[in-house]
Formats: structure tokens, C-alpha cells, sequence
């Protein structure tokens, strides 16, 4: 197996290209990406990147693709594949061959139906060009407004108020992080949010949008019309899977693939935000995860894999959000959980952990500045993929270390 090409340089791509050469992979690894930069992280693009100088933080910089022998190709969609040839074809009309392909193609924002999506004026947040473009409406004065109580629509919010712009945030249900948050921690961040002089508008929905002399109106569903200078659209994102449904490949939420991420053709893999796989703590339930450390770990397992090592998914799923010096962080999938109980950790800060009927931990979730929950949360994590049964009581407690339950 000499020539190992992946699809996509973002994250997980980056990651998969160097942990096979950490796995002794000595033949040829071909890097493809669509954007005109080297792989970047895009979690500072909402947070301290967007409010800072706006370089990118690159995942290794040239010297080191170099240095280990990866050939990157930027600015340089793929566009076919073809599963007989084992080729496949660039935009620029080069063909490349590969014995084994790895697609991590990533996940694009889900975009609002009829809206323009070639105005400067009304954008999304997803590359490095989206932050920049953003970036350079944000001022003292300026009035943003953001569509979606998301994550994404909530962390630019927390950086525009640090950059002195007026944010107005619109959400349709009637509260923000509907998707995977509990309430009590969606409520923490609402009122911080307030606070900090954002209006948060929830159960809003929007009639019409129309662009006038430079600036956005937005028309909303009791008559209202709100006036602003940009207008970003936050309301989730669709993986890339077009390349791979083209090629014949199996889709479902995104690239099928197995617990060893193989996709429905043994020499293509799959990972990352462009892929659904097969969930072994949550009874092999089908998810798709757009999580910064799932596309590490992810790349480093896809390495192994397409080197022949049939290692499986094993971890539990974990996301951070930063909002001002708040952390909230979310391990493990929380849907079938009968019974929640709270640690108070002091300070404000406090985790939730959520119990299936058997008692089980299937996932925690908490809030607090800084690192307040970050070790807790690592041990839940633990705790969950040990597939114990705990004591609700003892989670509760503070005076209980997580350890303890751990080693008991
Ligand atoms: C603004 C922002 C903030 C975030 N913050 C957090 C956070 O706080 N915590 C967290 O856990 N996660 C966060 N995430 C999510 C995290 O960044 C993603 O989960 C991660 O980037 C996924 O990596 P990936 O490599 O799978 O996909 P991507 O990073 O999307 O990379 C895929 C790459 O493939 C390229 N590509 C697609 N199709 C083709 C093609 N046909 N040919 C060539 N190239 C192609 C794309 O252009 C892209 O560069 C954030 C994401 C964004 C956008």
C-alpha cells in the first residue's frame, strides 16, 4: 500500500496525514484541501482569533509537511472520484492514483433558504475568509445580527461585545443550545449573555430580509424591524458528502462508516465532521459528531486503519464552547437519560450528570469560568466509558471524588 491520498486539510485530515507517518507509513501521502491556506483550527475563528489579530493558527506550519515528507495541495478541489481507476480527478484536471483514499471533508454551515449567499453583508462562519470578512464589520457603533442561538451564534456574540459591537440574537425556540444542552446550563449562558448587553430574542421568527444602502433589514414575524450592519447565520451545518455519494459510496447524515470508520468501499475511509459512525457506549447507535477532538482522534484512528490495524471507535464524545470566561463543556450523549442529578463545584460553576434507566452515567455536562469543571468533566468521561453503575447520591456529593467512584 504505497500511495495514501486524504481528501479535505482541515483538522482531521491534517492530523491523519501525520499520525501515518508516526505509524511508520513510508510511502507516498498526498494532502488535498479547497481552501487556499494550510490546515488550520476553526475554534478561534468565534472566539479569541476572531478578536485578536485574525492569523490563522495553523496546525503545523510547511516545514514540518515538509520535514515528514506529506505533500500538501492547497486551493485544489477534488472533484470526482473513481473507485474503479482508484484515481481521483482535481479541479485543475490533474488525476491523481491512490491505493487506499481517506475523506475528511469536513462539515459546511447550513445556510438560511433564500437568503443571498454572495452578499458581504450577510454571512457565515466557517473558514478563515468567513472570520475575516466578518472581522472587518465589527466595530463600536456597528449593530450585528445574529440568526441562531447555536454554539457558533453564541460565541461570535461573546467576541463581537468584546469588540465593542451592539449584538441583537435571534433564535426561533424558545430558548439558545436547544441541540444536546440542558436547560440549566442554556440558562447560565442566556443570562451572561444579557448581561454583557447582548439581545438575546427568543420564539422569533423572521419575515423577510432586504438589504438597504449598506445595511441589513430585518423584518420580524410581529411587524419589527431591526437594522443592522451584518447579519451572520448560525444555524448548524450539513457535512460535505456530495464527492462520496457521487463516487457510490454509502450516506447516511453524512459518509457512512463503520466502528473502524471504513466506508461501504474497503479502500476509502472516512472521519471527522463529514461522517456518521456507529456508536459503541450508546448501543451502536449512528452519530455524526462536529467536535474539534473528535476530528483528532478520529484522524489518528483513520491512520491506524488505513494501515490495516481494524482498531475501533472507542471514545466518548466531549465538546467545549467558550463564551466570555465562561466553559462549558458536554461528554458523552445525553438522550435517553431518565434521571439528572448536580454537583455544585462553588463559584457558580456545576455539572449535570444524566443517568439511563439502569443507572448508568451516559453523559455530563457543566458550566463554570475558567477550568473550573475540566477535571470533573475528564473523569465523567472515564466514568461513562467504564459503563458502571453509579450511585446518584455519591455523583451529587462533592464531598465524593469523582476518583473514588472511579477506582471503587
Ligand atoms: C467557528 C467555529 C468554532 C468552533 N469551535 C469549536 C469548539 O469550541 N469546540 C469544538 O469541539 N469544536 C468546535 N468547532 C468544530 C471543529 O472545528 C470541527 O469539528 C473540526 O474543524 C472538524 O474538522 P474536520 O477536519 O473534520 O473538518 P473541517 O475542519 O471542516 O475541514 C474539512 C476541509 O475539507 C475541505 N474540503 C471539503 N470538500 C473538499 C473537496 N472536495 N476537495 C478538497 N477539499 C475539500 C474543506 O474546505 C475543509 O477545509 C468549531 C467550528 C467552527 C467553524
Amino acid at each position: 500500500m504505497n500511495r495514501i491520498v486524504i481528501v479535505g486539510a482541515g483538522e482531521c485530515g491534517a492530523r491523519a496525514a501525520f499520525a501515518l507517518r508516526e505509524k511508520g507509513h513510508e510511502g507516498d501521502i498526498t494532502l488535498i484541501g479547497a481552501e487556499p491556506h494550510l490546515p488550520y483550527e476553526r475554534p478561534p475563528l468565534s472566539k479569541e482569533g476572531l478578536a485578536g489579530q485574525l492569523e490563522p493558527k495553523f496546525v503545523a506550519d510547511a516545514e514540518r509537511y515538509q520535514a515528514a515528507g506529506i505533500q500538501v495541495l492547497t486551493d485544489t478541489p477534488v472533484e470526482t472520484i473513481d473507485r474503479d481507476a482508484k484515481t481521483v480527478r482535481l479541479a485543475d484536471g490533474r488525476q491523481l492514483s491512490y491505493d487506499r483514499l481517506l475523506l475528511t471533508t469536513g462539515a459546511r454551515p447550513r445556510s438560511l433558504p433564500g437568503l443571498s449567499e454572495t452578499s458581504p453583508l450577510i454571512r457565515m462562519l466557517r473558514t478563515h475568509t468567513d472570520a475575516a470578512a466578518i472581522r472587518s464589520k465589527l466595530a463600536p457603533g456597528k449593530v450585528l445580527a445574529i440568526i441562531g442561538g447555536g454554539f457558533i451564534g453564541l460565541e461570535l456574540a461573546a467576541t463581537a461585545r468584546k469588540l465593542g459591537a451592539d449584538v441583537v440574537l435571534l433564535e426561533g425556540l424558545p430558548r439558545v443550545l436547544s441541540r444536546g444542552v440542558p436547560e440549566e446550563i442554556a440558562t447560565v449562558v442566556a443570562a451572561r449573555h444579557r448581561l454583557e448587553g447582548v439581545d438575546i430574542r427568543c420564539n422569533t421568527k423572521i419575515a423577510g430580509i432586504a438589504e438597504r444602502e449598506e445595511k441589513v433589514q430585518i423584518e420580524l414575524a410581529d411587524g419589527e424591524i431591526l437594522v443592522a450592519d451584518l447579519v451572520v447565520v448560525g444555524i448548524g451545518a450539513v457535512p460535505n458528502a456530495a464527492l462520496a455519494e457521487a463516487a457510490g459510496l454509502a450516506i447516511d447524515n453524512g459518509i457512512a462508516v463503520d466502528k473502524t470508520l471504513c466506508t461501504s468501499d474497503p479502500d476509502i475511509f472516512a472521519a471527522g465532521d463529514c461522517c456518521s459512525y456507529p456508536l459503541g457506549h450508546y448501543g451502536g447507535r449512528r452519530i455524526r459528531l462536529e467536535a474539534w477532538r473528535n476530528a483528532q482522534e478520529q484522524g489518528t484512528l483513520a491512520a491506524a486503519n488505513l494501515l490495516g490495524a481494524a482498531e475501533t471507535i472507542a471514545s466518548v464524545p466531549w465538546f467545549w464552547s467558550d463564551q466570555y470566561d465562561l466553559t462549558l463543556q458536554i461528554a458523552g450523549l445525553a438522550d435517553g437519560a431518565v434521571m439528572t442529578v448536580q454537583r455544585d463545584l462553588g463559584d457558580g460553576a456545576f455539572i449535570l450528570f444524566h443517568l439511563d434507566p439502569s443507572g448508568r452515567l451516559i453523559s455530563a455536562s457543566g458550566i463554570g469560568t475558567g477550568n473550573a469543571i475540566a477535571r470533573d468533566i475528564r473523569l465523567a468521561e472515564m466514568l461513562i466509558a467504564t459503563g458502571k453503575r453509579l450511585d446518584p447520591q455519591a455523583l451529587g456529593s462533592i464531598d465524593i471524588k469523582l476518583k473514588a467512584l472511579l477506582a471503587a
